[in-house]
């Protein structure tokens, strides 16, 4: 891979969070795994919204109708283009990832029955589990799980011994929020092509923000995203799915603006996406998130993911050496994103986030909403430090310090 640089100087100075203390010690925000911070361009793209072009979309034929229109639209179009997707039409907006997969397993679920068989993984998001178990219990279908391998990947074999003329659906994520697995998504395509019908479905929640993306070369037939997570606002976010397929799933939600003509005994759908966009959607939002991905892509998302994965390679290293350490995910640091899972042996992940926290650190401590993982590896929580295009090296440094002050606190 051709090496891009990135300048994280520069970068900072567009994000005015960051430049912050806490009780008195510079911020260090390794939190991006559950929220990114949003770039200066992003805040003025939705206040410029505000002052100038803000009206319900659709409705209207006055300008401003017009112009939040043409917003909402030209940043469904924004995002398909990021994505490769081959017509905007493909693009539904939700509040984001958990709303996504929340939208595909009922839809999907609609036409599903005892005999039907769902796939997930023991690595999933609680976003990419509960909804599927509401299936499940709704409609009888059965659930199944993918291991996981000790080095924390999607046990393959196992994946493959589940697939079969029953699975109808294959739901895993991109890139795990808990362990950091970049997971070889297009061989997973392949697999479930060669052995069912299924639809294939990734939680993108992870993967989006970070790596480059091309749906039509993924092999996936839907793939779910957060703006939260990528530079963009909160509560909006979306899906891509391939036409054919948006088109013979039936709503999510009723309501203004998904119907084409309604009746006193049942109504007829608009088409897609908008069959899927019921009530007055985040526009905002939209203009927020196009904003994020022009951003990212005049970072580069190569030179992001390059940037992520020298601070990972650093963070892993230097964390190796802190006695009683034990770093969760794979060992091929090829194989991981910016996230980095650990425990400190004989000591609780709440506590050492808060002594973290303490020297103006921020990580995140807990089960990060995968609690199949944790019981996986036989803990209750771990500690998560999570980076991205804004966190330097000084920053990694300041963590492994910080866990060693920790280790001393706590473990006499
Ligand atoms: N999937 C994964 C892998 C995640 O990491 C997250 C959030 O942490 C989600 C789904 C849910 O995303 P959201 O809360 O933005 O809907």
């Amino acid at each position: 891979m051709q090496t891009v640089a990135l300048d994280v100087a520069a970068v900072r100075r567009d994000f005015p969070v960051l430049d912050q203390t806490v009780d008195g010690k510079p911020l260090v925000y390794l939190d991006s795994a559950a929220s990114s911070q949003k770039p200066r361009q992003v805040i003025d793209a939705i206040s410029r919204y505000y002052l100038h072009d803000h009206a319900n979309v659709h409705r209207g034929v006055h300008e401003l109708a017009r112009r939040a229109t043409e917003a909402y639209e030209s940043s469904r179009e924004r995002i398909a283009r990021w994505l490769n997707a081959a017509d905007a039409h493909e693009v539904v907006w939700t509040r984001g990832t958990s709303e996504a997969l929340n939208l595909v397993a009922f839809s999907l679920g609609e036409g599903l029955g005892p005999n039907d068989e769902v796939v997930i993984s023991e690595m999933e998001h609680h976003s990419n589990l509960v909804p599927w178990q509401l299936l499940s219990a709704r409609k009888g279908v059965r659930l199944r799980y993918t291991g996981l391998t000790d080095d924390g990947r999607l046990d393959l074999d196992h994946l493959a011994s589940l697939l079969g003329p029953r699975t109808r659906v294959v739901s895993l994520p991109h890139v795990s929020n808990a362990l950091g697995t970049i997971n070889p998504v297009q061989k997973i395509g392949a697999l479930v092509r060669g052995r069912s019908d299924a639809v294939f479905i990734l939680d993108g929640a992870q993967g989006a923000p970070h790596l480059p993306l091309d749906v039509q070369a993924l092999g996936c037939d839907i793939y779910a995203f957060s703006g939260h997570k990528m530079c963009g606002p909160t509560g909006i976010g979306g899906l891509w799915g391939r036409r054919a397929l948006l088109d013979e799933m039936p709503p999510y939600q009723g309501g203004g603006e998904m119907i084409e003509r309604v009746f006193h005994e049942y109504s007829t759908w608009a088409e897609v996406p908008h069959k899927f966009e019921a009530g007055t959607p985040n526009i905002a939002g939209t203009v927020g998130l196009a904003a994020a991905v022009d951003y990212l892509e005049d970072v580069g998302l190569d030179a992001i993911h390059q940037h992520e994965m020298a601070l990972t390679r650093r963070a892993v290293s230097l964390l190796s050496e802190v006695d009683g350490i034990r770093i969760l995910g794979p060992t091929d640091l090829d194989d991981r994103a910016g996230v980095v899972p650990f425990v400190l042996e004989g000591t609780s992940a709440q506590d050492v986030a808060t002594i973290l926290d303490a020297q103006g650190i921020a990580v995140r401590a807990g089960h990060h909403c995968a609690q199949l993982v944790v019981d996986r590896f036989e803990l209750s929580a771990t500690v998560r430090a999570s980076f991205y295009l804004y966190n330097s090296t000084e920053e990694v440094k300041r963590l492994v310090a910080g866990v060693e002050t920790a280790r001393r606190l706590l473990l006499p």
